[in-house]
């Protein structure tokens, strides 16, 4: 996997409490700067404005009216974009913006000129931080789906700019045979070769407080993944020099494909 991209959830990136990881943040900065140097290009996909943006407000809960969300995101992003600017520069990293919305792939012509910018990104040795433009994506917000579902933009990214492995990481070990929140005997599954009717079942929502996806979110992106021939390994990004290991095969989280 030449191409990789890393997608980061709230829970990684947020301390329960509402503040900010800073050292997962510069961990991340650090590892990706690594992944350059030994010749990969790297896309990441980050979640958590809402949540810096709460911090940063200094407000313990997310309002409830879509308007006030979407600001909370926009400030979030801005704080939430200038930490990584920071961080990676510490490694003499450049980092460029993109906020996407997940239908931009289907319209030929921005679907042909964000491929562009992603090429022009990665030839330049700049890694690309995405996350969902959630001042536009009014829709996620009336769907199952909700706010923010960087689980799916992650694998309709790696999908498009030809990535084959896609590394999600979150607040736990990886999948397993149950919601581990509400069964204690759940086991870590280590592979699953395809998703479908009954991996979905085995999968319940979110545990975090700032997270919106949940297992389900991340199945879909695993099955987009594997679909297009791809692998998508979910592990726990509590440290995120677990790429390391990923990247040098060893059986951590769980592979998908
Ligand atoms: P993130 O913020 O990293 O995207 P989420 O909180 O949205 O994370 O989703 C991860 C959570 O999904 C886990 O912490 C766990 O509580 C929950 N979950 C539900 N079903 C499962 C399952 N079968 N295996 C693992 N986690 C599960």
């Amino acid at each position: 996997a030449k191409r990789v991209v890393i997608k980061v959830g709230t829970s990684t990136l947020v301390y329960p409490d509402g503040s900010i990881n800073l050292r997962a943040i510069d961990q991340l900065a650090f590892v990706i700067s690594a992944m350059r140097h030994r010749g990969r290009e790297v896309v990441l996909v980050s979640s958590g404005a809402i949540g810096v943006g709460l911090n940063y407000m200094g407000l313990k809960q997310r309002p409830k009216a879509i308007p006030e969300q979407q600001a909370i995101a926009a400030i979030g992003q801005t704080e939430l974009i200038s930490i990584y600017k920071e961080r990676f520069a510490i490694y003499e990293q450049k980092i460029g913006q993109l906020l996407l919305t997940r239908d931009i792939f289907v319209y030929p012509k921005s679907h042909h000129n964000v491929l562009n910018t992603f090429e022009a990104l990665l030839k330049q040795n700049v890694v690309p931080i995405v996350n969902e433009n959630d001042t536009v994506a009014v829709d996620e917000l009336d769907h199952e789906t909700k706010f923010g579902d960087n689980d799916q933009l992650s694998a309709i990214v790696a999908t498009n700019i030809g990535a084959d492995l896609l590394i999600m990481l979150s607040d736990i070990d990886g999948f397993y045979d149950g919601n581990p929140n509400a069964d204690a005997q759940a086991q870590l599954l280590a592979h699953v070769g395809k998703v479908d009717q009954r991996t979905y079942e085995l999968a319940g929502g979110s545990g975090s407080r700032f997270g919106t996806g949940g297992m389900v979110t991340k199945l879909k992106a695993a099955e987009r993944m594997i679909d297009a021939h791809g692998q998508m390994i979910l592990a726990n990004g509590a440290d995120p020099t677990i790429i390391f290991q990923i990247l040098a095969g060893e059986p951590v989280g769980t592979l998908f494909g």
